[in-house]
C-alpha cells in the first residue's frame, strides 16, 4: 500500500483508537561508539501507521498534535511501549541497551509527566537504568527554571537526562552549565557550514565545554564516514545516524541487538597536555603520522574498575602481535579474554601501577592468540605503559609492546637444559664448566661452585684456577697450553691431573664447540673422579 498523507482533520479523528491500537509506536534507532563498534543505547522515534493511509512520519503529525495539545497523550503512550518493549527484553534475556525516549517541549508544562512515567516504569517494573529522557534544548524557551525542575525530578527518580538538538538556536553555551544535563546531542544538521563558520564556532566550543563538563555527546545525523571520522577527531565517539542504521521496527532492532556488541556509555576524556585529544583521533593528523610511523609497536586502552577496552592499535602492532587481525578486528576483542588467571594479575597490577605512579611501567605476559593462519598460539609480550588521560573512574592508558615469545622460549629452553644439566652432574660426580674463547670467562656448575667455593663467573680463565690451587703449579702451564689449543681450534682434549692441593686425580676433558665458519666458540670441561680400580 502506497502511503497517503493524512489531513488534520483525519489525524485528529483517528488519535484515540491509534493509541488505543498501538497504531502509533516505537522505532528505534542505535547509537553506536565508533572508535569500537559497540551499541551504546539507541533512541525511541515515534511512528504512525494508519490501517488506511499507511505510515505517517513524525513531521506531519506531531505539528499537529502539538498545536491541538495532545502530543503529551502521544508521549505517554510512546514510553509505555518502550517500557512494554524493555520488559520483553529482560523477559527473554535478549541484550538489553538504554533506549531514549523523546519529551516534547510542551511535556515540560505538564506538572505531571516525570510522576505518570515512573509510575509506568513501575508498573512494568523496568530497571531505571535502562531509558533516558531526552529534552529539546528549545523547552528552555519555556523558561530555565520551569526545565531545571523537571530535571531534577527526573534526576531523583534516576533517569539519565539527554539535551536533544543541542546548538540549534535558541540557547547559548551557558545553559550547559546551568542545566544538569548527563549526555549531550548534537545534530550534524546544525553542524555544517563552513569552518570558522557558525557550526564550527558551536562545535568547537560544545566539545571542549562538554570535554570541561565531563559530559558524553551523541552526534545525531551522522550520514558519512568523514562525519564520524571528523567527530571522533575530536574526541566524540557516539554516533547515531543513516552510516550505522537507520531507526529499525521492534524485530528488526531485536535482531540488531542480537548481532552487535554493546557497552556503556563513558563522559569525554580529559587528555594530560602532552597529548592534544583532537589531533589524536584525526587520521590526518601530526600525532597520528607519530603514532603511525615514528613509535614501535603501540595500542591505546581504556581501564576502568578491571575493565580493559582497547581503542586504537597501530600498524606496528598488528604487526608484532596483531597476529593478521585488522586494526578493527583487534578493537572489537575483548582483551581479558586472551589472558589467564596469573598473567591478568601482573598486567593489572601493571595498570594500577601506572595510574598511581604516573610514570611509566613494564611487564611481561603471556597470552594466547588466536591466529587467522596458523591457529592457536601463546605468546609473550612485555607492555610499557604509561596513563595518558582520565575521567572520573576511567584511565586512558598507551602502551608500547613488543613480542619477546622467541627470547623468552630460548631463555626458558636455557634455563631447562641447565637445570638437566646441574641434575645430571650431580648424578654423575662430574664436574663441569663452561669456556667462552673469546672473553676467557668461565662459568661453573653448580657442584664446582658449592665445593670448590667458586663464583658464578671467572674472568681470565684459566689464571685464577691456577691461583687458587685447584690446577697445581706443575700442571699449570700444560692448563695454560690446552686453552691455547682451544683457541686454534683443537676438538678435544684429555688427560688425568691430580687436582688441588689433595692431588686427588681426575678425569679433565675439553670438547670444543665451532660457529657455522669453524671458530671455536666454547669449550665445554669436565672433570671426573678416576677410580683405581685395582684397590
Ligand atoms: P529528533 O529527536 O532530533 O530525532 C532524530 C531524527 O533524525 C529522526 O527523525 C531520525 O529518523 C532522523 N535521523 C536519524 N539519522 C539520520 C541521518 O543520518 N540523517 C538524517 N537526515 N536524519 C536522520 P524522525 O524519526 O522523523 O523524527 C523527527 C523528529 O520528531 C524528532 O527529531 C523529534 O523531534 C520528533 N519526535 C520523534 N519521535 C518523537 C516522540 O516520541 N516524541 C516527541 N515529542 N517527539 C518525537
Ligand atoms: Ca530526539
Ligand atoms: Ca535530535
Amino acid at each position: 500500500m502506497n502511503p497517503k498523507r493524512m489531513s488534520e482533520q483525519e489525524l485528529l479523528d483517528s488519535l484515540d483508537i491509534a493509541l488505543r491500537d498501538d497504531h502509533i509506536f516505537p522505532y528505534y534507532q542505535p547509537q553506536i561508539n565508533h572508535s569500537t563498534g559497540r551499541m551504546v543505547g539507541a533512541e525511541a522515534l515515534m511512528r504512525w501507521k494508519n490501517p488506511d493511509f499507511g505510515i505517517q512520519y513524525p513531521s506531519d503529525f506531531i505539528p499537529v498534535l502539538e498545536q491541538n495539545d495532545l502530543l503529551y497523550r502521544a508521549d505517554v503512550h510512546m514510553f509505555d511501549a518502550v517500557c512494554r518493549f524493555l520488559k520483553k527484553c529482560i523477559e527473554n534475556n535478549f541484550p538489553i541497551m538504554p533506549i531514549s525516549v523523546n519529551m516534547s517541549r510542551y511535556d515540560i508544562y505538564k506538572h505531571e509527566y516525570v510522576d505518570e512515567i515512573e509510575a509506568l516504569r513501575l508498573k512494568y517494573n523496568v530497571p531505571v537504568k535502562y531509558l533516558r529522557i531526552e529534552i529539546t534544548e528549545s523547552a528552555a524557551i519555556g523558561g530555565m527554571d520551569l526545565m531545571m525542575d523537571v530535571i531534577n525530578r527526573l534526576h531523583k527518580c534516576g533517569y539519565l537526562v539527554e539535551m536533544d538538538d543541542f546548538g540549534s538556536g535558541y540557547s547559548s553555551l551557558n545553559i550547559l552549565k546551568d542545566l544538569n544535563v548527563d549526555i549531550i546531542k548534537l545534530d550534524m544538521k546544525f553542524l555544517s557550514g563552513e569552518v570558522g563558520g557558525r557550526g564550527g564556532i558551536i562545535l568547537n566550543s560544545v566539545v571542549q565545554m562538554a570535554k570541561w563538563l565531563g559530559t558524553p555527546i551523541i552526534t545525531e545525523g551522522v550520514e558519512t564516514m568523514e562525519q564520524a571520522d571528523y567527530m571522533r577527531s575530536l574526541g566524540c565517539n557516539y554516533i547515531q545516524g543513516y552510516l550505522y542504521c537507520k531507526p529499525l521496527p521492534e524485530e528488526e532492532f531485536i535482531e540488531k541487538i542480537q548481532k552487535v556488541e554493546h557497552e556503556a556509555i563513558s563522559p569525554a576524556m580529559e587528555f594530560v597536555k602532552a597529548v592534544s585529544s583532537g589531533n589524536f583521533w584525526n587520521p590526518a593528523s601530526l600525532e597520528t603520522l607519530i603514532f603511525n610511523n615514528l613509535v614501535g609497536a603501540a595500542a591505546i586502552f581504556t581501564y576502568r574498575e578491571g575493565e580493559m577496552e582497547i581503542l586504537r592499535v597501530n600498524k606496528k602492532y598488528l604487526r608484532e602481535i596483531g597476529m593478521n587481525m585488522t586494526e578493527k578486528e583487534v578493537v572489537r576483542i575483548r582483551p581479558w579474554d586472551s589472558f589467564d588467571g596469573l598473567n591478568r594479575n601482573i598486567f593489572e597490577r601493571t595498570v594500577k601501577k601506572a595510574i598511581d605512579s604516573g610514570n611509566e611501567e613494564t611487564c611481561e605476559t603471556w597470552r594466547n592468540v588466536c591466529s587467522k593462519c596458523c591457529g592457536d598460539d601463546k605468546i609473550c609480550v612485555r607492555t610499557e605503559m604509561r596513563v595518558i588521560g582520565f575521567a572520573r573512574d576511567q584511565y586512558l592508558v598507551y602502551a608500547i609492546v613488543h613480542n619477546i615469545t622467541k627470547e623468552k622460549n630460548a631463555y626458558l629452553a636455557l634455563f631447562d637444559s641447565e637445570r638437566r644439566f646441574r641434575f645430571a652432574s650431580e648424578q654423575a660426580n662430574v664436574y663441569a664448566w663452561e669456556y667462552t674463547v673469546s672473553t676467557k670467562q668461565m662459568r661453573p656448575c653448580f657442584r664446582c661452585m658449592r665445593d670448590l667455593n667458586l663464583p658464578p663467573l671467572l674472568e681470565n680463565y684459566p689464571e685464577p684456577a691456577i691461583e687458587m690451587g685447584i690446577f697445581p703449579p706443575d700442571y699449570a702451564d700444560m692448563y695454560r697450553d690446552w686453552h691455547r689449543q682451544i683457541e686454534q681450534g683443537v676438538p678435544h682434549l684429555e688427560a688425568i691431573i691430580p687436582l688441588t692441593v689433595g692431588r686427588i686425580p681426575f678425569h679433565v676433558r675439553y670438547t670444543t664447540e665451532f660457529d657455522e665458519n669453524g671458530r671455536p666458540l666454547k669449550a665445554y670441561g669436565s672433570a671426573t673422579l678416576v677410580i683405581d680400580k685395582k684397590k
